[in-house]
């Protein structure tokens, strides 16, 4: 044990594990927990704005309560969390899954280094000649 500043109030407070929270803001948070999942509940699907604005808490905090893997809020539920790359909706994690391919594939390339835009671009001339055959035929 050691005394800690609640990460909210400021409260000083001694601090046994988990998160950096005071005793009271603590069971507030699990209040609003309770609140979040209860609404879901009821309003499957709701985005994170509707909850934030229908329980009067911040969208922070429920993102938090999200990436701290609090999965019930997540299941049955999508519109919640926002890749962050490119602000598509996700369900869970921190990129949707256009952007954690490319992010995948762009390690890939650094690591290495594939010719796949040359076979791309053979594949293309490939496909010219082809259309131009075919065009001579119908003609
Ligand atoms: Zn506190
Ligand atoms: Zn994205």
């Amino acid at each position: 044990m050691s005394a800690k500043n609640c990460a909210r109030c400021g409260k000083v407070f001694n601090y046994v594990a988990g998160a950096p929270l005071c005793s009271l803001c603590k069971e507030e948070d699990e209040k609003d927990y309770k609140r979040v999942k209860e609404y879901l509940y009821d309003h499957h699907g709701a985005t994170i704005t509707e909850v934030s604005i229908a329980l009067d808490i911040s969208v922070k905090k429920l993102k938090r309560f999200l990436r701290e893997g609090r999965i019930e809020i997540i299941e049955g539920m999508n519109l919640l969390l926002e890749c962050e790359s490119c602000g598509a909706p996700i369900k869970s994690g921190q990129y949707c899954d256009a952007c954690a391919k490319e992010l995948a594939d762009e390690f890939k390339a650094v690591t290495k280094q594939p010719n796949n835009h040359q076979a791309a671009q053979t594949d293309g001339f490939k496909k010219i000649a082809k259309m131009r055959y075919l065009n001579k035929n119908n003609m």
